[in-house]
């Protein structure tokens, strides 16, 4: 949403004298507007979406989020801290390195992590008939999606309005052969409730996917950065991972969750249009998109971005994340950000 999160507030020559000399060092702080910060979403707010397209919640992950803020008093301070290190970090883009008045310099402060990010994949199915336990190849289609979404350098398929903020993430996943588990068990659904992670935990060090019946209508979700990591990971329903067939058949389910898992709210930040996704350049919406609109559908006085994978737009219809949302995701691999561990 393009308005002024950051106000930069540069201490001039803030002081700092050092006890065993008097070297004088010009201090620069961003200070970091939080005001807008929330975690919690209402049914209510998004149940205008829902009325609207006559269509359920495809992804439940805001409402997962819900359910663990009761649960976990801890969670909200934590969500806060890493929003707080994310806004800091994307507001030092672009500050340099400053000269200290007795020589040398002072680097320049952190910034989103840049190099390539490369996360291995664990995938446990977990089925109840033949058709949940998907082929390896279905499960690797899933791979190459993600790869290819993640790593998407054609633009001229969005409208050349969003072409300047398109992005590139170079955030890569690899699967290993070994790690795909399966496992049958006669439970025929298992809802968004913690069970199927309880029962078949997850591996650390890897992103790991269940792909296991969810019922209710819905595709998947995921857990945010910040969450336990007995339940960290994202579970989808076996007919939306990989390639299959139908609206959803093309895999854009788990690039959706994966951006969730990477910190990235829904683009239409689940409110109304003053409640932000705390992406600069997704524009303002107050609902979520579905089916395949044509370009430009207005709300909030601006053309919806209908084609990001943080929409609920068709798979054939959702082709881009953004440069901001690329900052964001990767403020998490940065110092002393919450998923460092697997560039380190
Ligand atoms: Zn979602």
């Amino acid at each position: 949403m393009k308005k002024l999160i950051l106000s930069f507030a540069i201490l001039a020559l803030a002081i700092v004298a050092c006890q065993n000399n008097d070297e004088v060092t010009p201090n620069q702080e961003a200070a970091i507007d939080m005001s807008d910060f929330y975690v919690y979403t209402s049914d209510d707010v998004s149940a205008k979406s829902t009325k609207d397209a006559n269509n359920g919640d495809k992804c439940h992950s805001m409402q997962v989020l819900n359910r663990q803020l009761q649960e976990n008093p801890g969670l909200e301070q934590r969500m806060y801290e890493i929003e707080k290190h994310t806004r800091t970090l994307i507001a030092n883009k672009g500050v340099t390195a400053t000269g200290k008045p007795g020589g040398g310099t002072t680097p320049p402060p952190p910034t989103p992590y840049s190099g390539t990010v490369t996360i291995p994949v664990y995938v446990h199915v977990i089925y109840s008939n033949s058709a949940q336990n998907i082929s390896d190849a279905q499960i690797n289609s899933q791979i190459t999606v993600l790869n290819n979404d993640f790593n998407d350098t054609n633009y001229l398929d969005i409208p050349s309005v969003f072409r300047s903020v398109a992005a590139n993430t170079n955030i890569n996943f690899t699967l290993n052969s070994t790690n795909i588990k399966r496992y049958a068990d006669a439970t025929a659904t298992w809802g968004t409730n913690t069970s199927v992670k309880t029962k078949y935990p997850p591996v650390a060090g890897y992103l790991n996917f269940w792909v296991c019946n969810i019922g209710g209508g819905i595709l998947g979700y995921a857990q945010f950065p910040g969450g336990n990591a007995a339940t960290d990971g994202v579970v989808i329903s076996p007919q939306y991972f990989g390639v299959t067939s139908g609206a959803y058949g093309l895999g854009r389910t788990a690039t959706h969750e994966v951006g969730h898992w990477l910190n990235l709210r829904h683009i239409w930040g689940d409110g109304g249009c003053r409640q932000d996704d705390f992406v600069l350049d997704t524009p303002s919406s107050d609902r979520a998109n579905y089916g395949c609109p044509t370009y430009p559908t207005v709300h909030c006085q601006s053309a919806d971005m209908t084609m990001n994978y943080m929409d609920y737009t068709d798979d054939a219809c959702m082709n881009v994340f953004t440069k901001g949302q690329n900052d964001r995701m990767r403020t998490i691999f940065a110092v002393g950000g919450s998923r460092v561990s697997f560039v380190q």
